[in-house]
């Protein structure tokens, strides 16, 4: 192939061989994200099986669980608003805070706190939206099993796609994270 400045180059593949329109957007690619596409925009509880009981069953990389305390344990979201999106779930299948026990109700504070400070020291982050949905028509996707969402927020995260097209973009893996917020986690 000939480039502009008349030289040869044989190993660099030529843009003039794709049909395109050029136009002002930037692209941001996030192939992965058509797993989620693909599987609906619901979490699915298959056979009625609840997943926040389901998941300490699994291995720590199944499952996304970053820390496995006593009463709780923390995961990150399969659905995630931001990077480093945790959930904070008692092992008790109990749908509603004032359910929960005095115990599971000081483990949650506590995996909450140190979840903070975790995703603070890995990523920066400049703030957190945390909380708790407590029934559907609150916007519960998991209405049945207690969760505390715990996301990490940075200076300008937010974009129009949320907005034109019901899709958020995120940067890193989920597997990639958990990795990294497991390791950090202390022991
Ligand atoms: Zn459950």
């Amino acid at each position: 192939m000939r480039d502009y400045d008349g030289q040869e180059y044989d190993d660099v593949e030529d843009a003039a061989a794709f049909a395109a329109v050029p136009d002002a957007f930037q692209r941001l690619w996030t192939p992965y994200r058509i797993a989620y596409i693909k599987a609906g925009s619901d979490p699915e509880f298959k056979n009625d099986v609840c997943p926040f009981c389901v998941a300490p069953t699994l291995s720590d990389e199944e499952a996304l669980i970053v820390h496995r305390g006593t009463h709780g344990y923390v995961l990150l979201n399969l659905y995630p608003y931001n990077s480093g999106h945790l959930l904070v779930c008692p092992y008790r299948h109990v749908a509603l805070y004032d359910q929960a026990s005095d115990e599971e109700v000081a483990e949650i504070a506590k995996l909450t706190q140190t979840a903070m400070r975790v995703l603070t020291e890995t990523s920066a982050c400049h703030g957190f939206n945390i909380g708790m949905n407590q029934g559907r028509i609150a916007g519960a996707g998991v209405a049945e099993h207690l969760h505390q969402h715990i996301v990490p927020r940075w200076a300008l995260d937010s974009n129009f796609f949320p907005i034109v097209a019901g899709t958020k973009a995120i940067p890193r893996l989920l597997g990639e994270v958990r990795q990294e917020l497991a390791d950090a986690w202390p022991s």
